[in-house]
């Protein structure tokens, strides 16, 4: 009947069971698979279609007759043969495997040596049969009540820990919030006191003296100086993904803003022997927008394409109009990302590469942040309305596919999620929702 070896699925959590009932089948020449929780199982049956399915009754996730009912209720799995395995020998439970579509049982422990035979009888058309269709009838009543109320149950399981990873996640943010907030005072001070140092008097005679001195506090203003940018990072994430982004849309010259952020990256891009290609009449003069915002995520765009592409490589900035649209690209001939990685790259403290090896620099090659870079840009052009994108062909730190980031913006910004108010001095102000 089977041109090659008929295939047996056994859905089993009790892993003695699983590899005892494996065993024997395999030993009388069945290909056997085999999957430990229901979920797992139905998947498996939807990509090998057995010619025979086990399963256990009491699965974790699923029932062993919700899990046949499932399989039954598709056209392939209609007279596909299901053998539950049941932990008690109850008329009860026999009867609602029946009213689930089961084919046929056995009861615990499994008598192996019996095994075979169901299995075979079982695979030649043979079932179990209840005569009584009055008592299948109340069987079938049964199992949909229970199945509703496992239901119900899962649900409310499933709404309590949503609830609780909301929570969670809050909490997250007000402390991430927190911390940074708390630690920006400090750092104030950090700064004018290291400025104060710089400038004292004394300080001035020593560095004379001394070159090593000037090295120390170079150093220290640097370092500073980025710990503060990363703090400002982090609580500009922190205020887009509380939506208390506040845009102050005004006329804004693309072409003044892409230009500066270039001017800001000249230096490395000389250093590095990068070519950037800026057209700077392809982009428009007067777009309404927030700048600053605007800004911001040119920069961060531009910064990633120079920390991505190796010493030599190419970056060009585009812009065009169609129709209600503005599109703006930034592409680059660097590393590339995988195909998996494009979309949770946006999100928040999401990073390439390994954290420990990670540096914060902003244009070395192959420096990192804190994966906030995108998820800022995210937030800016969504609250515009705007629409922001990755294309690449993969990554390939050899080969160099490189990336497009591409953002979609309408000509007037103008988001249905969000709502203007006109503040005292009458800019218009939009405040995001999401
Ligand atoms: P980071 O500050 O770590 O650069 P981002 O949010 O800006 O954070 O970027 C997140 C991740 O996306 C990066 O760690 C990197 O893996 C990937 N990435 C971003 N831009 C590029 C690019 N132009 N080329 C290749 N990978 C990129």
């Amino acid at each position: 009947m089977f041109e090659s070896a008929p295939t047996i699925l056994i859905i089993e959590h009790d892993e003695q069971i699983r590899h005892d009932v494996k065993f024997i089948l395999k030993g009388i020449g069945y290909h056997v698979v085999t999957a430990s929780r229901g979920l797992d199982g139905i998947d498996v049956a939807r990509k090998i279609s057995p010619d025979l399915i086990i399963v256990a009754m009491d699965l974790p996730d699923l029932m062993g007759g919700e899990l046949a009912a499932t399989l039954r209720s598709e056209d392939r799995f209609l007279t596909t043969p299901i053998l539950v395995f049941l932990s008690e020998d109850s008329p009860e439970e026999i009867d609602m495997a029946f009213a689930a579509g089961i084919t046929g049982h056995m009861v615990k422990p499994i008598n192996l040596e019996a095994l075979p035979f169901n299995v075979e009888f079982y695979m030649s058309g043979g079932t179990d049969s209840i005569d009584d269709t009055e008592r299948l009838q109340v069987a079938r009543t049964r199992f949909l009540q229970d199945v509703v109320k496992r239901l119900e149950e899962r649900i409310r399981e499933l709404e309590d820990k949503n609830e609780t990873l909301e929570r969670i996640d809050q909490m997250k943010d007000s402390f991430i919030q927190l911390t940074a907030h708390e630690l920006r005072t400090p750092l104030t001070l950090i700064t004018g006191y290291s400025r104060l140092l710089e400038d004292h008097p004394p300080m001035q005679e020593l560095r004379k003296q001394d070159e090593g001195i000037t090295t120390l506090i170079d150093g220290l203003v640097e370092s500073i100086t980025r710990m503060q940018g990363i703090i400002e990072e982090i609580l500009t994430v922190s205020r887009i993904m509380t939506s208390n982004i506040e845009l102050t849309l005004a006329p804004t010259n693309m072409a003044k803003i892409v230009k500066n952020v270039v001017i800001q990256y000249i230096d490395v891009i000389q250093e590095r022997n990068l070519n950037l290609y800026f057209n700077e009449s392809e982009w428009p003069q007067s777009m309404r927008a927030d700048g600053d915002l605007i800004q911001l995520t040119m920069s961060n765009l531009i910064s990633n394409a120079i920390k991505y592409t190796p010493d030599g490589g190419d970056i060009y900035l585009h812009a065009q109009t169609k129709g209600k649209l503005i599109r703006f690209s930034v592409r680059d001939t660097g590393i590339g990302i995988e195909h998996d990685k494009q979309k949770a790259i946006f999100e928040r403290f999401h990073i390439g590469g390994e954290v420990e090896t990670h540096t914060t620099s902003k244009t070395a090659f192959g420096g990192g942040g804190l994966g906030l870079g995108l998820a800022i840009c995210k937030g800016i052009i969504e609250a515009h309305g705007g629409t922001i994108t990755v294309e690449s062909s993969g990554y390939d730190p050899e080969g160099l596919p490189g990336s497009e980031f591409i953002i979609i913006l309408p000509v007037i910004a103008n988001s249905s999620q969000a709502v203007f108010t006109s503040n005292k001095t009458g800019v218009l102000k939009r405040l995001a929702r999401n």
